[in-house]
């Protein structure tokens, strides 16, 4: 009888623990959907007097040849717009990693041409190459054609890696490329994967600096960054990003060499999971 009061004791105390749990558990998500609804409102409530502020700057330098500015003037107005246009990225990046950290990110998933989605980012970079006089290239390995993903998430994923070589490459050339990969699975078929790597001849990053490239803030060199622009989220949702649609990042650089970025995705989106699920294994 002794025995079997105790354990009726000890069973009545792990069911008042799991019931604890499961209402600590209801509050932390309450308490996040509240957050992640705070940081949407708030950020679109910030956006829009940002925009009437980019607006008007603009049209005080466009209308300069009218009614000329002095030199101090102009100064100060481009000084507004620059910071204007760093905020609403900053807004816009600190929006995006609240929705993917709240699961509210849907993909929309369709069969996407590789070759045009990598000449498509290289298009929308190509003016800041030729401003910084470097050489910018695609390279699609022969055989591969489509891949099934989110394309509006893939391109936000290589612009920001483009414009990071970009900016941190002094000389040379950045290349974006695709290659394609097959992971044994166990099954016969194998899980096909498309590699594509953002190549750059720039400053690199040492290997203690590497781990923590992807936190977000996260800047190599704060004093140096701030002249390169930036907000340090960037890689922050690009390894977000990629992870949502089933693939890695991996980075390979050395300082003074250049880096490598590759995402690697599945070329089937129906092969996500599995891939998902093998990483969380290794
Ligand atoms: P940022 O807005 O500063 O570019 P990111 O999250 O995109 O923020 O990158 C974080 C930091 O990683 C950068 O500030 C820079 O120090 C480093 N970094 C990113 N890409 C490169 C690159 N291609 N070459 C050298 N350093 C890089």
């Amino acid at each position: 009888a002794e025995y079997s009061h105790q354990q009726e004791l000890s069973n009545q105390a792990l069911r008042q623990q799991r019931d604890e749990l499961t209402v600590l558990n209801s509050a932390l998500e309450e308490a996040n959907r509240v957050r992640s609804q705070f940081l949407s409102t708030m950020s679109h409530e910030l956006r829009t007097p940002l925009a009437s502020i980019i607006g008007f700057s603009q049209i005080i330098m466009r209308s300069e040849q009218k009614s000329p500015l002095s030199g101090r003037q102009h100064d100060n107005v481009e000084r507004i717009l620059k910071n204007a246009q760093h905020l609403l990225s900053l807004i816009n990046d600190v929006l995006d990693l609240a929705k993917i950290e709240a699961g509210r990110m849907d993909i929309k998933a369709s069969e996407i041409d590789v070759q045009e989605l990598l000449n498509s980012v290289v298009e929308e970079t190509r003016s800041i190459a030729l401003e910084r006089k470097l050489r910018l290239s695609t390279s699609v390995q022969e055989g591969i054609t489509t891949i099934e993903t989110d394309p509006r998430k893939v391109r936000q994923i290589l612009l920001n890696l483009v414009s990071n070589a970009l900016k941190f490459t002094e000389k040379g050339s950045v290349t974006v490329s695709a290659v394609r990969q097959s992971v044994p699975n166990g099954r016969d078929d194998g899980v096909e994967q498309i590699a594509i790597s953002v190549v750059d001849t720039g400053i690199g990053i040492s290997s203690d600096k590497q781990e923590h490239i992807f936190e977000a803030f996260y800047q190599v060199d704060n004093s140096n960054s701030r002249s390169y622009g930036g907000t340090g989220l960037g890689l922050s949702i690009v390894r977000e990003l990629t992870l949502l649609l089933g693939g890695k990042v991996e980075i390979q650089s050395e300082e003074g060499k250049g880096s490598t970025f590759t995402i690697v995705l599945p070329i089937h989106l129906r092969d996500q999971r599995f891939i998902h699920e093998m990483r969380l294994n290794t």
